[in-house]
């Protein structure tokens, strides 16, 4: 058993970053508590930001599906793995890749001038509700030819109102194994790639800041990597029992029971 952190509370923390699917939202429908606790917490002073894996949606689209459900939110508030993989392939010149994803996805790499090619020397699988057979031949055979693979995220599943959806991770699964290959490069939590555009575009200051998230390996490990204070919410993909046997960099400063109970301690 770890040692506990020393931090009680987050009253001087200024920064809050929450993650989205299943700490903030179930996709069309906030979590009970989550409105009036982040309203509560702009009303005190504290900034807000949101970091997702999910590559659904634009940064900008992200910003307005929040602030659709009540949650005022500016574009320049919210990375998306869907943002920061346009970022990633822009920085190493790369203008063209093979792209399962939606059209969030599809509009960020459009941003950066990276089109979407059938024989492309790189294949970046996100998240696709058209996902089919053929999506997953073409990604295949591009990576059969020499084509690096990469991933938005690893999770195999997210919830959507009542429903429990397939996610990123196993449609990657799908594509690993059509094309024979072990590994994809990761884009979202917790890889260097989105800690270095969270540092370069939020106001990441050291005990100035918490991230929050539902999920151990992917938020919780992000915050550590960053030197922020962190803080999981039950509920969502981890449980009380994960907490027992964790590495360092997976245990968080605070366990919160709800969503509600953030305000608990600011
Ligand atoms: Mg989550």
């Amino acid at each position: 058993m770890a040692v506990k952190k020393k931090e009680q509370n987050l009253k001087d923390v200024k920064n809050f970053i929450f993650d989205l699917d299943s700490t903030v939202w179930h996709w069309n429908k906030l979590i009970p508590g989550v409105k009036q606790t982040i309203r509560r917490l702009e009303a005190k002073g504290k900034d807000v930001y949101y970091v997702t894996n999910n590559s659904i949606l634009t940064r900008k689209e992200f910003a307005e599906k929040l602030s659709d459900l009540g949650l005022k939110t500016e574009k320049d508030n919210v990375i998306c793995s869907s943002y920061v993989a346009a970022q990633v392939f822009a920085d190493k010149n790369i203008d063209r890749v093979y792209a399962i994803g939606e059209k969030g996805l599809l509009d960020e790499l459009g941003k950066e001038h990276i089109t979407k090619s059938d024989d492309a020397d790189h294949v970046i699988v996100g998240v696709d509700r058209n996902f089919s057979y053929w999506k997953m031949a073409k990604a295949a055979e591009a990576i059969r030819y020499g084509a690096k693979l990469w991933t938005t995220a690893y999770g195999e599943n997210f919830r959507a109102g009542d429903r429990i959806l397939p996610g990123t991770g196993a449609l990657l699964e799908s594509v690993k194994r059509a094309a024979d290959v072990e590994d994809a490069e990761l884009i979202g939590k917790p890889s260097d790639h989105m800690t270095k555009i969270i540092k370069d575009e939020f106001p990441v200051l050291t005990n100035r800041t918490v991230l929050i998230g539902d999920h151990l390996q992917t938020d919780i490990v992000t915050g550590n990597k960053l030197g922020i204070k962190t803080g999981l919410v039950l509920g969502g993909t981890s449980k009380k029992e994960d907490l027992s046997d964790i590495e360092s960099i997976e245990r968080p400063n605070f366990v919160f029971k709800d969503f509600k109970r953030i305000l608990r301690k600011v």
